[in-house]
């Protein structure tokens, strides 16, 4: 069995198997989620349901205001990780200021950073002269994948 958590609106449901797919939160339609394999023995299992929905989205919209101001990125940051957790732009939800994150969405942005350090780790191979031998990436084949890049546009670094 598994958990899987939605790092919007924190709907929590219990998933046995865990499927190897995306998922998208039923309630408030985020398509970020966190999947616990082997839930801890204090953690709270039971199914939970999400926050309303618009409380969710504003509150995420406060949190990604809060990451972006903590790290120095540009405003633009937080409308596209806005649009890749709900599929649209704010609206409505720029009005709330920064406010710490959820638990899970600061490890969602732990994963964020770590997958375009990865990226950015591939590039910096093909800059210097290809790859290394025994790594998966070739600098002769097609282009590295740039979904991540695509999402971070509003780097500052
Ligand atoms: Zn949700």
């Amino acid at each position: 069995m598994g958990l899987i958590i939605c790092i919007g609106c924190q709907h929590q449901v219990n998933v046995t198997p865990v499927k190897r797919r995306r998922y998208k939160c039923n309630n408030c339609g985020c398509v970020e989620v966190i999947i616990i394999r082997r839930p801890k023995i204090w953690m709270e299992i039971a199914d939970k349901a999400g926050l309303p929905v618009e409380e969710a989205t504003h509150l995420v919209y406060a949190g990604l205001k809060w990451e972006a101001e903590r790290r120095g990125y540009k405003p633009k940051w937080v409308d596209m990780k806005f649009l890749r957790l709900f599929g649209r732009k704010p609206n409505g939800e720029a009005v709330e200021g920064p406010q710490p994150p959820s638990q899970h969405l600061v490890k969602w942005f732990g994963k964020e950073r770590a997958a375009y350090a990865k990226e950015r780790r591939k590039l910096d191979e093909v800059r210097s002269g290809g790859a290394k031998k025994g790594t998966d990436f070739n600098a002769n084949a097609a282009e590295p994948d740039r979904r991540y890049w695509s999402g971070f546009e509003g780097w500052v670094d």
